[in-house]
């Protein structure tokens, strides 16, 4: 790298100029740019769409050498050469969906310095041939693609993305550059210390989204509804219908396609050549609407996406937003949308609990599907919930249905109170673990197995909640946590209080809460715990 970086931001604008066209840097992009350029290592969250491939594509041609991409997005690979290749960038990717002698040419052009970007899956690094043909070349820099694939945290684990840490200890000189669209904080210490980038400089994007329209509702008919949805404000829209199953993608693309919106499936379970069909004419056509399962969207770049529609709860806070933020990626009103009911719920406790993996990793995905249930069930501000959970901050926005049509709410503040003070009298026997369950227990007063164990019978709230049904109790504990009144430790699921708890006991601060007739929460919850 050169030392004197007046010339290398000019050098990075220019080559933003002459090869992609544009004339300015958005937010954020010159300031990575310019650290990468200078050596620097980075770990950069920025929304889908915010426009992160720059930030190693200008570095990688600024510096001398090749910038090598990890990119978990073998499918898209093959369209993301292509792309800059019509660009004049010289770029090449390897996979294992090439042939010997396809390998061969791309692996010859690196090691003669002609390529500007390489692409590679993430298992390739783990083989030694591999690591041969980079020291062949000069790498300019790493570039790690949808970073959260490291964290066992997330919901895109990636086994092959843990080997990424030795990246630093066999080329300690390149600099490192890591991306995601989707990351809590939590997850963003992971990435830090999986990827061995602790020392790397943070850029944070802001994660609001203003032109996307959020819109929760209780699921009725899911069919109807979302047939009003496309036919009362989207007609000839292109959208994208996300369900869970195979099954149930099928039977809405059949069922949209019968009323005249011409829908095309996609799912894991179709053949490749159906998948990549419909993939391309849902990018490359005008107002299609495509009915996936979420294998449908990663590195999806389609700006005129006028639609999200969920037909079904998705598995966290994360995979919303990073789905989504599919919509409306030229900045122009877009809706997502979603349906969800008490069904969705059950099913999705029932896959976390007969699903893999050990009792933490269960655990924690139950924490995820609580900040979703919470999100769905905030009589705030949907933008302002999902930005703190990003750990962003934000103002009402005017343009989310709490916004336009606030819900009907009630005064929680007693039964709060109630909640809290068990939690407070439990976090004193700070060894033991009680979730929500037990602390519903305690405030019904039921003479549980642990109850009588722990001799919480004796506790003074014991029984002091008997106004409200466990149902209901279950509402007011997930509303509690969707206030941030309540937090939850993610590896035992225990309730703790948080800094804002003490005013509610206190009687300094009122709880409001939504009212809704029948809350998909008593049963489903259960398993939770
Ligand atoms: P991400 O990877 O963050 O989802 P991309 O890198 O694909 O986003 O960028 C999204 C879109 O924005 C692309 O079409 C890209 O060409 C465009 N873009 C990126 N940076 C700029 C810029 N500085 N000016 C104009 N358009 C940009
Ligand atoms: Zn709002």
């Amino acid at each position: 790298a050169s030392p004197d970086s007046g010339t290398e931001v000019s050098e990075a604008l220019e080559t933003l100029r002459r090869v992609f066209g544009y004339d300015t840097f958005r937010d954020g992009q010159q300031e990575i740019i310019e650290h990468v350029v200078d050596g620097g290592d980075a770990l950069v969250l920025m929304p889908t769409g915010g426009g992160k491939s720059l930030c190693y594509q200008i570095p990688a041609q600024v510096r001398k050498g090749t910038g090598i991409v990890i990119s978990p997005l073998i499918a898209l690979m093959q369209d993301q050469v292509d792309a800059l290749r019509a660009l004049g960038v010289q770029a090449g990717f390897l996979n294992s969906a090439q042939d010997f002698d396809e390998r061969r040419v791309v692996e010859a052009q690196y090691a003669a310095g002609e390529l500007d970007l390489l692409y590679l899956a993430p298992e390739r690094l783990r083989l030694s041939s591999t690591v041969e043909l980079l020291d062949r070349g000069t790498i300019a820099l790493f570039a790690i693609d949808e970073a959260h694939c490291v964290s066992q945290w997330g919901h895109d684990f990636r086994p092959d993305y843990l080997t990424l840490s030795g990246l630093h200890e066999r080329w300690p000189d390149v600099p490192r550059i890591a991306l995601t669209a989707t990351a809590t904080e939590a997850t963003r210490a992971e990435i830090a210390s999986r990827l061995n980038l602790e020392g790397a400089k943070q850029y944070v994007a802001s994660f609001d989204r203003p032109n996307i329209q959020y819109r929760i509702e209780p699921k009725t008919d899911a069919k109807r509804q979302l047939l009003r949805l496309l036919q009362n404000e989207h007609a000839g829209d292109a959208g994208i219908v996300y369900c869970l199953s195979r099954n149930s993608v099928e039977k809405h693309a059949g069922f949209l396609t019968q009323n005249g919106i011409e829908a095309l499936p996609y799912h894991a379970g179709l053949d490749a050549g159906t998948r990549a069909a419909n993939q391309s004419r849902f990018l490359r056509e005008d107002g299609l609407v495509i009915v996936a399962t979420i294998a449908f969207g990663m590195g999806i770049d389609k700006p005129d996406v006028r639609f999200v529609a969920h037909l079904d709860l998705p598995k966290s806070v994360e995979g919303y937003y990073q789905e989504t933020g599919r919509a409306g990626r030229d900045g122009l009103p877009s809706t997502a949308w979603l349906a969800y009911g008490l069904q969705d719920v059950v099913n999705l406790r029932k896959m976390i609990d007969s699903g893999e993996g050990d009792a933490a990793h269960r655990r924690r995905q139950a924490v995820h599907l609580d900040s979703m249930l919470a999100l769905c069930e905030t009589v705030g501000c949907r933008r302002v919930q999902l930005l703190d959970y990003f750990g962003q901050s934000g103002e009402p926005c005017g343009n989310c249905d709490t916004c336009l049509s606030p819900p009907e709410t009630w005064d929680a503040t007693v039964a709060a109170q109630k909640v809290l003070s068990v939690i407070v009298r439990l976090d004193r026997e700070r060894r033991q673990k009680f979730g929500a369950g037990h602390i519903i227990d305690i405030l019904l007063g039921k003479k549980s197995a642990k109850v009588i164990q722990f001799d919480h019978d004796s506790l003074k709230p014991f029984g002091v909640g008997t106004e409200l049904r466990e149902a209901e109790w279950r509402a007011v504990v997930r509303q509690l946590l969707a206030q941030g009144l309540v937090t939850v430790e993610s590896d035992h699921g225990t309730l703790l209080q948080t800094d804002a708890s003490g005013d509610v006991l206190r009687g300094r601060r009122t709880v409001m809460m939504r009212r809704e007739p029948d809350r998909p929460t008593a049963k489903a919850a259960k398993t939770a715990k």
